[in-house]
C-alpha cells in the first residue's frame, strides 16, 4: 500500500475551520489512493486550554518543580485530546479513522523524560488500521519506554513523530502542515521580498533550522534524511505545494539541484559577543582550556567560536551575558562581553569550494554600511555577527545581493 504521513501543527487543529482544512487534505490523499497516517500536535498556543504550555502551567502553578516523569505524562494529554477531536471530525465527514497514542502506535523510546529518543517503531497496529481502510490519527511528540513509561520527544517533537513514522511505514512522503507556505528564502516579516522555495536539500533545511528558521524541527529532518523519505512543508490553509525537501536526486519530474550556492538566509537575534585578549600565548599558558572549561562548568553553550594564541571570541545568548562576565572575570584575562548582536547567515549546499561567496556577502553588507564583528562558516553556511539594530537591513541587503527574490 502507498502510505503518506500528514503532520498537522497546533494552529491547524486548534479551530473548527483549521480542522475542516485538515479533513480536506486527508480526503485529497485518500482520493489519490494513499493509506493515510495523520500526526497531530496539541491544539493551539500558550493560553489556549489544551496547548502544551498551558498544561505545563497547570502543574507549575502549584509548585515550580515538577518531576520530568509526571510532566511528560501531563504534556502528552494535549496531543491525545487532538487525536480524538480529529477522529470525530473525520468521522463526521464520513471518513473512518482511529486514534492512537504514541505507545499504541508502537513508538518505543529511551527513558530520557522530556527529550526522549525513539529507539524502535513497531507499526503493526497502524498497518492493521490502514489495511482496514481507516485513517490512523497518531498523537505527536510522545512515545513509550519498553516498560510502559510515557515519554515526550522534546519541544516541537510532533515533527519528529511524523518523520519517524514515515520512515517506519516506508511512506512516499511526509507532509508537515503549518500556517506558512513552506520554507521561505528569509523571514518574510523582516524581508518582504522573501519567497517560498519549491525545493531544497535536507542539509540546507537542517542548517536553516539550527540557525533559527522555525519551520521544521531539525531532528525530524535528520530522521527523514537517514531514512531517505522526502518531506514536504506546506500550509493547511492553502493549496500551494510548499517546499519539497529531499537529497540531490530527481523525484518524479523535478530535478533537485543540490548545488545552489545560496538558497536562503537565517538569523538569530539577541546574542552577546565575548572577546578575550591576552599579551601571552593562551595556548601555552593553558588559558584556552580554562576559558572553555569555565563556560562548560557554568552550563553556558558557546557558538561562533574562534581561538587564536592572543585572542578568543565566541557568542552566547544575550541573557547569559552577566553570568558569563562573572565566570570569566575570575580568570585574570582581559574580557569584554557586549550585548546587542545578531547572527545573520547565508545557507546553500553548493558553496563548498566555490570562490567569491564571502566576497559577495561582504559586498552586500558593506553596500548597506553594516559592520561585521565576527564570523564563522561551515561547508554550507557563512554566518556574520552584526549589531542587532542592523539585523533587518543586513538580511534585506543579502537577499538582494544573492538575488534570492528572483
Ligand atoms: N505540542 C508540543 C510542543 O509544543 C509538540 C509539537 O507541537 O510539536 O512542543
Ligand atoms: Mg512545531
Amino acid at each position: 500500500m502507498r502510505v503518506i504521513v500528514q503532520k498537522f501543527g497546533g494552529t491547524s487543529v486548534a479551530t473548527p475551520e483549521g480542522r475542516e482544512n485538515v479533513v480536506k487534505k486527508v480526503q485529497e490523499a485518500l482520493n489519490q489512493g494513499y493509506g493515510v497516517v495523520v500526526v497531530v500536535s496539541a491544539m493551539g498556543r500558550a493560553g489556549e486550554p489544551y496547548a502544551t504550555d498551558t498544561l505545563i502551567g497547570l502543574a507549575k502553578g502549584i509548585m515550580k518543580s515538577v518531576k520530568p516523569r509526571e510532566l511528560d505524562l501531563l504534556m502528552t494529554c494535549g496531543e491525545n485530546i487532538s487525536t480524538v477531536v480529529m477522529v470525530q471530525t473525520l468521522k463526521h465527514h464520513g471518513i473512518e479513522a482511529s486514534a492512537f497514542t504514541g505507545g499504541q502506535a508502537g513508538i518505543y523510546t529511551d527513558h530520557h523524560f522530556g527529550n526522549a529518543r525513539i529507539m524502535e517503531i513497531k507499526p503493526d497496529n497502524l498497518r492493521r488500521c490502514l489495511e482496514g481502510g481507516r485513517v490512523a490519527v497518531v498523537a505527536g511528540f510522545q512515545g513509550i519506554t519498553p516498560d510502559g513509561e510515557v515519554t515526550t520527544l522534546g519541544r516541537g517533537g510532533s515533527d519528529t513523530t511524523g518523520a519517524a513514522l514515515g520512515v517506519a511505514l516506508n511512506a512516499e512522503v511526509v507532509e508537515i502542515y503549518t500556517d506558512v507556505d513552506g520554507v521561505m528564502t528569509a523571514d518574510p516579516r523582516l524581508v518582504p521580498q522573501a519567497k517560498s522555495l519549491a525545493v531544497m536539500t535536507y542539509n540546507e533545511v537542517c542548517e536553516m533550522a539550527h540557525l533559527g528558521a522555525k519551520v521544521v524541527h531539525p531532528r525530524a529532518v535528520e530522521i527523514a534524511m537517514e531514512g531517505r523519505v522526502p518531506l514536504r512543508i506546506r500550509s493547511t490553509f492553502s493549496d500551494s505545494l510548499g517546499t519539497l525537501i529531499t537529497d540531490g536526486s530527481a523525484i518524479g519530474n523535478i530535478e533537485i539541484r543540490g548545488d545552489k550556492v545560496v538558497t536562503g538566509l537565517a538569523h538569530i537575534a539577541e546574542m552577546a559577543l565575548v572577546r578575550i585578549k591576552s599579551e601571552q600565548d593562551m595556548n601555552q599558558n593553558g588559558k584556552v582550556m580554562e576559558v572553555f572549561q569555565a563556560m562548560a562548568n557554568a552550563g553556558i553553550s558557546v557558538d561562533m567560536i574562534q581561538v587564536a594564541p592572543f585572542a578568543i571570541g565566541f557568542i552566547i545568548k544575550e541573557d547569559l551575558a552577566e553570568r558569563s562576565t562573572q565566570v570569566l572575570g575570575k580568570l585574570n584575562l582581559e574580557v569584554l562581553v557586549q550585548k546587542g548582536f545578531a547572527k545573520v547567515a547565508i545557507v546553500g549546499s553548493g558553496m563548498r569550494g566555490v570562490p567569491g561567496v564571502m566576497a559577495k556577502m561582504v559586498r552586500g553588507l558593506q553596500r548597506a554600511r553594516i559592520a561585521i564583528y565576527h564570523s564563522t562558516d561551515s561547508h554550507i553556511n557563512i554566518a556574520c555577527l552584526v549589531r542587532q539594530d542592523d539585523m533587518c537591513n543586513a538580511l534585506q541587503a543579502l537577499h538582494e545581493e544573492f538575488q534570492l527574490g528572483e
